[in-house]
């Protein structure tokens, strides 16, 4: 193939700004923040459900208190009647008897219910304490995961500019670049890890950096300007340039 030599220089500035461009968006994939925010994530969803368990202790353990106190309140009640009944007098023997047979059976109900209410009231503080601490975790992780999003789109602003940029700079170059010059770097590119051509600088293909020697060094210094050089080692088309060494 031949192609103009001045549009084969042009063709290492349609590289580099391919190349830039592939830079730019691998930075833009693997932002330290995008794994910061994955990772705050995940933590949150953890921490988010320890604070609902915690908030559903802290209202079941409420709920459990008030019904126990009722019973305390019951309980109370019962052996108030039954000691004012006692006091009252006028209560048959057998009677008697019973009823002070319950209100020693309601003194020990109450006192078992009240350990339990003080039990109850202990885990309750427990799960209040949990839900506080979790709640602190969540906003402290919350306000991580902003930062880093903050960040991310600092970034994002930065080299998507950057990107537009390089965009333009490669559709200026490429609209100069004869249609089968381009269509081969295209081609070459696809297969040779985003680079299409490379630079013959001091003997050496910049493409696979290998140096040129022998035929391929002779044909190289022998071939006309307009004839569009391949490196036998990279298939890379390779661009001759002042600092070739030929
Ligand atoms: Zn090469």
């Amino acid at each position: 193939m031949n192609a103009d030599f001045a549009a084969q220089l042009r063709l290492l500035d349609l590289q580099a700004a391919d190349t830039a461009i592939a830079q730019l968006s691998h930075r833009r994939g693997t932002l330290p923040e995008l794994a910061a925010i994955v990772d705050a994530d995940g933590r949150l969803t953890g921490l988010s459900d320890d604070l609902v368990r915690a908030q559903t202790d802290v209202t079941d353990l409420d709920r459990e208190q008030r019904r126990m106190e009722a019973d305390v309140d019951q309980v109370r009640l019962r052996s108030d009647r039954d000691q004012q009944r006692m006091r009252a007098g006028a209560v048959p023997a057998k009677e008697l008897e019973s009823l002070q047979h319950e209100v020693q059976t309601l003194a020990r109900r109450q006192s078992d219910l009240e350990d339990a209410v003080l039990e109850l009231m202990e885990r309750r503080e427990d799960a209040d304490a949990r839900a506080a601490r979790l709640g602190g975790e969540v906003d402290r992780v919350r306000s991580e995961r902003d930062a880093a999003a903050a960040a991310r789109d600092a970034a994002f602003a930065e080299i998507d500019a950057e990107l537009a940029t390089q965009a333009a700079r490669r559709e200026a170059t490429a609209a100069t670049i004869p249609a089968d010059l381009l269509t081969l770097y295209e081609k070459v590119r696809a297969t040779a890890g985003g680079v299409g051509a490379a630079a013959l600088r001091k003997r050496r293909c910049e493409g696979c950096h290998l140096e040129l020697a022998g035929t391929e060094l002779r044909a190289a210094r022998t071939a006309p300007p307009d004839a569009v050089l391949r490196c036998e080692n990279c298939r890379r088309i390779l661009v001759r340039t002042p600092e070739s060494g030929l």
